[in-house]
């Protein structure tokens, strides 16, 4: 993964002989999928549940399965993250659940109700329908007492997100964080959004629940915004963003009484950042209401060496069908494979770590 022209061929392929097909599914299953699946069902999961328990690190289990624009297949999510949630009940091994809204509901439609279109009676019930849903896996987080991320998405559908988010959280967040809304600091105006929202939960009497990412769609999100011009929602540079990062994490440590966060990241500098805040502040590593959280296959030296100097830490373990989860590993893929990206800084870093115990090379 570490060469860009293999894995643009690879992904290529793979589309291909899907496509034909073709029998690449074993393929793919020992490759890219074993590195950031941890099955195709939960039950698949277990060996990857337990080999992190092992190491002091929680399961979040992300049913994975992308584009399924269809009502069946909504239904179809919200039963199985259901069982998640069922999954994580009374476990200590499975800190969170977690959805994407998109898994509930139309992307269309989420943007329809976005930009405020007036909405035939066919799309007023189906948008009711997808409320309900997110309504019952909320539900069923709250009476479980099972925490539930909100993923965050794309800023033309991030606000009815957002609004349906802070809804949930009003409901099920009276005696302790349970529904976390996703913050992506990336965005202009997402710390201020946060500090927005504590002001608000504080005036009605709820908790905030805030997982803190940079965002996952920069590139969509500027093409969207030259292509339509229209101011682009994230920062001109990597700096600002890592800035409002680094001030979310002082934002929320310092009401710690009314936040809890996990942060999603893989960013050595934020990871440490407020692991020293944390101390400076006398704050226990394993206080539940800080909590660090990488992808599966990616970042093991933050995962591991967190849990190990005793802080809270999870890794997002995507499961589903291969088919259906190969959007998510393509993007792995891809994302991987910049310079500056992850497996490029992960290849090094084992690279020296194999010539410094000194058994072989790559
Ligand atoms: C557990 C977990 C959960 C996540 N959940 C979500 C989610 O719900 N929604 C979501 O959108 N993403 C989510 N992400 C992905 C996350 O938003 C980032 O895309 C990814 O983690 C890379 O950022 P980083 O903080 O790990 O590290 P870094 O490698 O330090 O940062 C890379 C990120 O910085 C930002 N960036 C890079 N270059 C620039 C630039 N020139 N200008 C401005 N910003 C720039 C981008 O956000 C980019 O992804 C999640 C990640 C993890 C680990």
């Amino acid at each position: 993964m570490n060469q860009a022209r293999v894995v643009n061929l690879g992904t290529f392929f793979i589309k291909l002989a899907l496509k034909l097909n073709l029998p690449i599914k074993n393929l793919i299953r020992v490759t890219i999928f074993e590195q950031f699946c941890g099955g195709e069902t939960i039950n698949d999961c277990d060996a990857t549940i337990t080999s992190l328990h092992q190491s002091g690190i929680g399961t979040i289990l992300d049913y994975s399965v992308e584009g399924e624009d269809k009502e069946a297949s909504f239904d179809a999510t919200a039963a199985e993250i259901l069982k998640t949630i069922d999954k994580a009940t009374g476990s200590d091994t499975i800190p969170f659940s977690v959805f994407k809204i998109t898994g509930v509901a139309s992307s269309d439609l989420l943007e329809k109700v976005q930009r405020k279109d007036e909405l035939s009676d066919e799309e007023k019930a189906a948008f009711e329908r997808a409320r309900e849903r997110v309504q019952r896996l909320c539900t069923h987080a709250y009476e479980h007492q099972v925490r539930i991320f909100i993923d965050a998405e794309e800023s033309w559908i991030q606000g009815v997100i957002d609004d349906l988010a802070y809804e949930m959280m009003q409901q099920f967040n009276r005696e302790r964080p349970i529904v976390y809304n996703t913050y992506q600091l990336y965005r202009h105006e997402t710390l201020e959004a946060l500090k927005t929202a504590f002001l608000d939960a504080r005036q009605k009497g709820y908790y905030i629940g805030g997982k803190l990412v940079r965002g996952a769609y920069m590139e969509k999100e500027r093409l969207r915004a030259r292509e339509q011009e229209y101011f682009n929602p994230i920062h001109t540079s990597k700096e600002a963003t890592d800035d409002d990062y680094n001030h979310a994490i002082d934002f929320c440590l310092d009401r710690l009484e009314h936040i809890s966060i996990c942060l999603g990241t893989h960013n050595e500098y934020s990871s440490q950042y407020c692991a020293l805040k944390m101390k400076k502040l006398g704050i226990e590593r394993n206080d539940d209401r800080i909590w660090f959280a990488q992808l599966l296959g990616m970042s093991d030296n933050i995962s591991f060496n967190l849990a190990k100097a005793g802080y809270n830490v999870a890794k997002y373990v995507p499961y589903g069908p291969i088919d259906a989860v190969l959007p998510y590993l393509i993007r792995r893929a891809e994302e991987n494979t910049s310079i500056a990206g992850q497996s490029s800084r992960e290849f090094l870093l084992v690279k020296s770590e194999l010539k410094r115990r000194g058994i072989g090379s790559l």
